[in-house]
Formats: structure tokens, sequence, C-alpha cells
């Protein structure tokens, strides 16, 4: 076995793991969204649940979040 063989063997086990990932994001179920935000239980707008499915945080709690993620 050649080092183009080895090489293209990574490649090939590389792209398999990488398509059943890609796979078995596919399969998870969309997350239905919160009816309140999970950290101050503020209701979250009906517009923003449809906006983004599987949200769990009001507008206000999301910005904090994104702020404290940033640092
Ligand atoms: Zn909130």
């Amino acid at each position: 076995m050649d080092v183009t063989d080895r090489a293209s063997d990574v490649e090939e086990a590389t792209r398999e793991a990488a398509i059943a990932a890609q796979l078995a994001l596919a399969r998870q179920p969309v997350r239905a969204s919160a009816t309140n935000c999970e950290d101050c239980g503020t209701e979250i707008p009906e517009g923003r649940r449809t906006a983004q499915p599987g949200v769990l945080l009001c507008v206000g709690c999301k910005c904090i979040q994104e702020r404290m993620n940033r640092r």
C-alpha cells in the first residue's frame, strides 16, 4: 500500500464519518419552541417562536447570553 492509497483510505473514512454526522443531525426533530423564556419566564411572542423554531429564550435573555458567549 503506497501513500496515495493510504491517503484515499483516510479521505473515504473521513467522508463517511461526515455523512453519518450530517444524517444524524438531519434526523433530529426540530425542538418545539418554548412558550415562555427558560431564563426569566417572560412569554415569548408567537412571531419570535415561528421565526426561530426551537427558541428557548426571550429577546432580552438571548441578548445577554450572546454578550456573555462573546467574552
Ligand atoms: Zn428572558
